[in-house]
């Protein structure tokens, strides 16, 4: 660890230009774990060129700030690129992530293709943004942890630990959480964020959890149209966010959301307890984590099919264990 985070200081100490970017169809984490590099570096390095780049942005964590101004074509000569959070080099939210001198990638997902000069992945780290956050509480004079950093890093750690629950978490998340916390950073502020629905969208929730099916063996499912969206007004993430409806039900521990896109292709969320749905996802053009993972689907028949796989996996699964809920 030591090494490669001092070759990651040493990087970031000889180039006067960085750039930080995640990736595509952000999250809390893309975003808490890039905006919190992106302030610690300024910081910490009042003299040099730092930006954030990324194409495309969340409502859902705007909260943290804006992304501020994007560097030029010519900026990124001799700059030092910065990937986080993100596994494969074609989610990267910046099409020019390749045109500096170098590329880091701090990622925390299962690897499938590698790219960039340094590479630091932790598979089994629950949140990129407490990757970023141990690397800043180790270089406090590089990448001093101001209360933005702490906010932005929290944002993410919270956001992809599903408020410190999921698998992953340990000692190191919650030491981690607690230096964060030491800063001064205004979590009722962050929570009210995060978690406060308006009342229409707690409305088509309640309309939604009445929708939901279930598959013999214990997958629940739901299937939000562009219709359906189109009708309650929704926005991309509050449709996304309907895969939450389903992860409080006994015996369900794979669920499933199928989100249509505007040109008809279908975005999968994939979430699980006890048993790994990342391998179902990568068969359908996707991936993730162990029990939180995305694909797409093209078709009605291809969505029936990975019901059908998903539910074959519960079975097995609970054929051969019983210490599931
Ligand atoms: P989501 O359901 O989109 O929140 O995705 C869950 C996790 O899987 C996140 O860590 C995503 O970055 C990852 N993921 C989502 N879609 C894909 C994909 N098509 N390929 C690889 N990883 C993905």
């Amino acid at each position: 660890m030591t090494d490669i985070w001092q070759s990651i200081i040493d990087e970031i100490k000889s180039h006067d230009r960085i750039v930080v970017s995640r990736h595509s169809r952000p999250d809390g984490d893309a975003v808490g774990s890039s905006m919190g590099l992106y302030h610690a570096l300024k910081a910490g390095n009042p003299t040099k060129q730092i930006w954030l780049d990324n194409e495309d942005y969340s409502d859902y964590v705007a909260f943290l700030g804006d992304e501020g101004p994007h560097p030029a074509d010519e900026d990124y000569q001799g700059a030092l690129v910065i990937v986080v959070d993100t596994g494969t080099a074609n989610r990267i939210s910046n099409k020019r992530y390749d045109r500096g001198d170098k590329v880091i990638k701090i990622d925390h997902h299962i690897i499938d293709n590698p790219y960039g000069d340094i590479v630091w992945v932790e598979e089994e780290s629950p949140s990129c943004a407490e990757m970023v956050a141990r690397l800043c509480l180790s270089f406090p004079d590089v990448l001093p942890l101001t209360v933005e950093a702490a906010t932005c890093l929290y944002t993410g750690i919270t956001t992809d630990t599903g408020r410190f629950r999921f698998r992953g978490v340990g000692a190191s998340t919650l030491q981690t959480a607690a230096k964060l916390l030491e800063r001064g950073i205004d979590t009722e502020r962050i929570y009210a964020n995060l978690y406060l629905d308006d009342y229409d969208v707690l409305l088509f929730r309640a309309n939604q959890t009445r929708r939901i099916k279930q598959t013999e063996h214990g997958v629940a499912y739901l299937t939000i149209s562009n219709a359906l969206q189109r009708k309650y007004g929704l926005s991309r993430e509050d449709a996304s966010n309907t895969v939450s409806l389903m992860e409080k039900i006994k015996g369900c521990i794979v669920w499933l959301a199928f989100i249509e896109n505007e040109d008809k292709s279908i975005r999968v969320r994939l979430r699980s307890r006890f048993v790994e749905v990342q391998p179902l996802a990568t068969r359908y053009h996707g991936g993730g984590h162990a029990c939180a993972a995305g694909a797409t689907v093209y078709s009605k028949e291809e969505m029936q099919q990975l019901i059908d796989e998903a539910d074959a996996l519960v079975a097995d699964y609970k054929a051969h264990h019983d210490d599931w809920l």
